[in-house]
């Protein structure tokens, strides 16, 4: 059930016709944030769920589930056993304590591995149903959810601020929220996100003042290359997350130090540092997308982009209306096709949405292949080969090994 939901609108106003649109990740945090303007009313708000797994209450996370799998073209019969064994997994967690067994009566267990995108699905109708309707709604200018971290933006007098926040305690979802606000700066998953003084945003790598040195040991007995590849990895997480070199170097230095302090060789450490510098935090955050298109008579259409999801956009509803001027129709594209013969040319009702990503910023060439087999594994997945659907080909070229 991982349908990641993203739509090319950002404002939270617009959430109402669409899934909730929970984040994958930090760097879709940063995606979503980068470019970003605070003007002088406006407040970065983080919100926590206090102990959120355990207090889902069966039926209300259940009718949230039935909710968002009724608004996917799973047929009802699926529907219905994803359900039941939803509830059986709810229903069955026996757990031993002080010797003596007990089963779980409210909430999910954390282990369980449908917990975050039930309690993804729980939040999501909860912010349909709660959330949109509290007043002062309209002064959030921008909301972000990770699961149950919550980041806004807020427009607007602190004291109507306040009062939002208290409004969403009072809730049938048995949901309650601690938060914090600032014009200036706060900390959301592993980001420190701060208001520069032209208001525009910039991040940097966020740690508790607790937190421990958690990088592997190198005296550890998991692979080598496993281990020489983390330094790698953990370079290119503090590029893409800090938005100026200056604070970049300074994670950088820190981070060498306590790679030394786990034992890693300078040459690993220098391998990851150096290519980090060699890439430039845009690319890294660039990504590519396999969305699908759905026309008003519910066919749908899967298609991929390596560019702004927002320019394929415009293109397909621009090839829509060109396609009236057209002499010989049977040569057009498959959705401006279909709009010329059933819906008169008229784009209306065209609903676009991501539902997979590729990271593109590592290795290029990798990533346009695991795009590719991506596309294909959603065209078989949603059967939308024509005449099922609005896909003219299927190629399986990207799943063979030459
Ligand atoms: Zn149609």
């Amino acid at each position: 059930m991982r349908y990641a939901t993203f739509a090319p609108k950002s404002r939270f106003n617009d959430a109402k016709s669409a899934v909730s649109q929970p984040m994958k990740d930090t760097t879709d945090v940063l995606r979503r944030i980068d470019g970003l303007v605070l003007e002088e009313d406006m407040w970065l708000v983080t919100c926590d769920v206090e102990s959120l797994y355990t207090s889902i209450d069966h039926s209300h996370g259940m009718r949230a589930a039935k909710f968002f799998l009724d608004m996917t073209n799973l047929g009802p019969e699926l529907i219905h056993f994803i359900l039941e064994l939803l509830q059986f997994i709810l229903t069955h967690n026996f757990f031993v304590f002080k010797d003596r067994p007990f089963l779980q009566l409210q909430g999910t267990a954390m282990g369980a591995s449908c917990a975050p995108s039930y309690a993804n699905l729980f939040l999501g109708l909860w912010e349909r149903d709660t959330v949109l309707d509290t007043p002062g709604h309209s002064s959030v200018v921008s909301w972000l959810r990770y699961i149950d971290d919550i980041f806004f933006i807020w427009q607007g007098s602190t004291s109507q601020l306040d009062m939002f926040l208290n409004h969403l305690n009072i809730n049938s979802f048995n949901i309650k929220l601690t938060w914090a606000f600032s014009q200036n700066s706060v900390n959301f998953l592993d980001l420190s996100i701060l208001k520069s003084s032209d208001g525009s945003i910039i991040t940097d790598v966020f740690r508790k003042s607790t937190s421990t040195n958690a990088l592997l040991h190198f005296s550890s007995s998991h692979p080598p290359k496993l281990k020489s590849s983390i330094p790698v990895g953990q370079f290119l997480r503090m590029r893409r997350i800090c938005s100026d070199d200056g604070a970049f170097h300074k994670q950088a230095a820190d981070l060498t130090r306590r790679f030394r302090m786990r034992g890693y060789k300078y040459a690993d450490i220098n391998r990851g540092y150096s290519r980090s510098l060699h890439l430039d935090r845009p690319s890294l955050l660039a990504e590519a997308i396999v969305y699908y298109a759905q026309c008003p008579c519910k066919q749908i259409y899967i298609g991929m982009t390596t560019r702004a999801f927002k320019v394929r956009v415009q293109e397909h509803i621009r090839d829509i209306h060109n396609a009236v001027k057209c002499s010989e129709p049977a040569l057009l594209k498959s959705i401006p096709r279909h709009f010329f013969e059933a819906h008169n040319s008229n784009p209306k009702g065209l609903c676009f949405r991501g539902i997979d990503r590729v990271y593109i910023g590592i290795r290029g060439g990798n990533a346009k292949q695991r795009l590719l087999q991506k596309e294909t594994h959603w065209i078989v997945t949603l059967n939308t080969l024509s005449p099922f659907g609005l896909n003219e080909a299927i190629s399986f070229k990207s799943f063979l090994q030459f």
